[in-house]
Formats: structure tokens, sequence, C-alpha cells
């Protein structure tokens, strides 16, 4: 299917706020969805939203939770999502760090225990567009999904790596990965697809390699390997400590949680407040001048923009399991047709 990415953002809109949602909620996650989508990760894209309807139903979702903080010190927030819908409290929350750090040069915000709060790289972009340089760490404990280094059993998981720098007169860098190979959103889009994964990403319930994606959405689990070998496996730990055991939500233990549960941490600093505003970005554009000299060389983030001009183009592409379950959970709350239309763009 390739279909008109506003035409199916607002689809999407009418199915959270249907679902329950607030009207802004509903607003700011279906944009989320379609975002990952154009930017060519499907694995945090619209294909979730039968998955977020389903939360919803089951209470997984809370739609009742409000945002509270639990400590507000400055530059240094930390706030429990309750559970509630990710992507609107992440933006909540990332925009309080873009506050704090054009107050103090440098705001800390803790986001403990939301709901799934999708593509990293989209707060980061956030930071970015208020001219902040910022990192991101992100656990999730619902279950355990990645072997450490050297293991069989899944123990850790996905815990994205986030950081975005902005640029003057160019668009920003954007660091954004799963310390797993692959992020687990991925093996659901290749099981769709029919897909097999390359050598090297994923072991089988008895800790054997294995190409089948299927592996991952079975009992016994299998898993998936960290990028990197021991570093990647040791980044992963280092997430899971900053964005779980330091903000005291869920931390990876031997429990499953039922919520897809993600906690952020976000670090942002205002370049203005350590090396000046001139300095950073004369140091900025004569590193990505340097790094980049080669044409096969391309800057975190690039590849991205990229995929978004050419999907903007042409459309977005979704495979038609994805688009027959995603047509199934919309009727199920009564939108009958995901492309339909008032005229307005969003
Ligand atoms: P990936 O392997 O596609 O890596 C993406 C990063 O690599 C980007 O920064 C991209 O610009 C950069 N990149 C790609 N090709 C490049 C090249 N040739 N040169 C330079 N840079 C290049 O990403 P992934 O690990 O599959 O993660 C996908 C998404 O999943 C991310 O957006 C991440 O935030 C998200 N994620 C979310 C969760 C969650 O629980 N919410 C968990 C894991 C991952």
């Amino acid at each position: 299917m390739i279909v008109d990415p506003h035409r199916l953002e607002r689809g999407l809109a009418a199915v959270f706020a249907n679902a329950g949602m607030a009207a802004d909620d509903a607003a700011v996650t279906a944009r989320h969805l379609v975002e990952a989508d154009l930017r060519g990760h499907p694995s945090h894209g619209v294909g979730l939203m039968p998955g977020y309807v389903a939360a919803m139903r089951a209470g997984e979702m809370r739609l009742d939770a409000r945002l509270t903080v639990v400590r507000d010190d400055g530059p240094l927030v930390l706030l429990d999502a309750g559970s509630g819908p990710g992507q609107p409290m992440a933006h909540a929350a990332t925009a309080l760090a873009i506050e704090r750090a054009g107050r103090h040069g440098l705001a800390a915000v803790g986001l403990r225990d939301a709901y799934h709060i999708g593509r990293i790289g989209h707060w980061a972009e956030q930071c970015a567009a208020a001219g902040l340089v910022s990192l991101h760490v992100v656990n999730v404990p619902t279950r355990a999904v990645v072997v450490p280094h050297g293991g069989a059993a899944a123990r850790l998981g996905t815990n994205p790596f986030t950081a975005a720098f902005p640029r003057r007169g160019a668009e920003p860098i954007v660091v954004d990965f799963a310390t797993s190979r692959w992020a687990m959103g991925k093996m659901r889009v290749a099981m769709a697809k029919g897909e097999t994964v390359p050598d090297g990403y994923l072991l089988d319930a008895d800790g054997r390699p294995t190409g089948d994606p299927s592996v991952m959405f079975r009992t016994p689990l299998g898993a998936l390997l960290p990028f990197g070998e021991h570093k990647g496996s040791a980044l992963a730990l280092a997430v899971e400590l900053l964005a779980g055991a330091l903000l005291g939500g869920f931390t990876q233990s031997g429990a499953s949680i039922a919520s897809v549960t993600n906690s952020m941490l976000t670090i942002a600093f205002d370049p203005a407040a350590l090396a000046g505003a001139d300095a950073y970005a004369e140091r900025v554009e004569a590193l990505a001048a340097w790094v980049a000299t080669d044409p096969g060389v391309l800057l975190p983030g690039d590849p991205e923009r990229a995929r978004r001009s050419a999907a903007m183009a042409g459309g977005l592409s979704v495979d038609p399991a994805t688009w027959n379950e995603m047509a199934a959970a919309a009727a199920s709350v009564g939108v009958a047709d995901l492309l339909a239309t008032d005229g307005r763009d969003p």
C-alpha cells in the first residue's frame, strides 16, 4: 500500500481519539507514528497503532494517568508517567527540558514508566529545533529481549541511545539507535513481510543462531544480540542503569510487565552556555565538513531525512499484512476508512 501521509495521520488521530485518548494527545501520537515511518523506521511507525488500541482497551496504556512531578529542582526534574500515553508525555517532558535548559544552560529531566514513547530521535529533534544539544537514554523493562555479550538468554531491553546536535544553516546531526543490532519492532516488520533476519542478529530459545524473527514472538522466547559485541552490551547496561535504576522506575530484574514501558532520561545543553553559540557552530560545521568529505560518508540523521523527502514525494509504504491489521483495529473503534479525508492537512 502506498498512502498519503497526511490522510493517514488524520485517520490515526481519529482512531486514537475514538479509542479514548484526549484529542491533543491523539494528534501528537498520530504525528509521531507517521513521522517514524516517513523517516524509514516502520518498526516505530503506524504499524504500532493496533497494539496501542489493544493496550488502551486492556488498560495497559492508562488514559487516566497524569504526568506527576516527583522532584522539581531547577535544572533537575523527575516526572512519573504512571503508564500514561507515551508520546504525549515524552513531548511534555522534552518541552520541560527545553524550558529548563534555556533557563539554566542545562537540564536533566527524567520521565519514568510511560507507555511506549516510540522513536527516540523524535524527542532529540524537538530539542535540536530549540537550538539545544541533547542526550536521551531509554530503557524498555517490559521483558528482557536482548542477550548480554557472552550469554545465551535475554536479560536486557533494546535500550536506545540517542543524541542530537543542532547546526547553523543545516539540519541537525541525529544519532539514534537501539543497543541491540536491530530494534525489536524490526522483527515484527520482518515477520509481517515473511522475511528472514541476517546472520548475527538473533538467537533461538536454545541460544542457537537463527534468522527466523518469529522466535521473538513465541514462548520460550529467543533473544536479540547486542550491537558491537561487548561494547553494545555494556552500553545497553549503562542505559538500563541510567534510565531505570537512576530514575527509580521499572528496571530489568526478571519480572515481565504487561504494559510496554519506557523510561527516558533527557540531558539537554544550551551550546551558548558552554562553548558559546558561535564557537559551537563553527566547530560543528568544521567537524561535519571534515568527517563527511568522502562522497559515501553520511552524517547521522541524513538517511532519515533522505527517506522522508522520498516518502513525502512518493507516498508512505505500508506492507499489506500490517495494513490489514490497522484497518481491523480502526474499524473496531468506528473508523471505517483510515484514509477518509475532510479536505484539511493536519
Ligand atoms: P538503525 O540501526 O537504523 O540506526 C539509525 C541511526 O544510524 C540513525 O542515527 C541514522 O541516522 C544512523 N545511520 C544510519 N545509516 C547511516 C550511515 N550510513 N552513516 C551514518 N549514520 C547512519 O536504528 P535502530 O537501532 O534499528 O533503531 C530504530 C529506532 O528504534 C530508533 O529510532 C530508536 O529510537 C527506536 N527504538 C525505540 C525503542 C523504544 O522502546 N521506544 C527501543 C529501541 C529502539
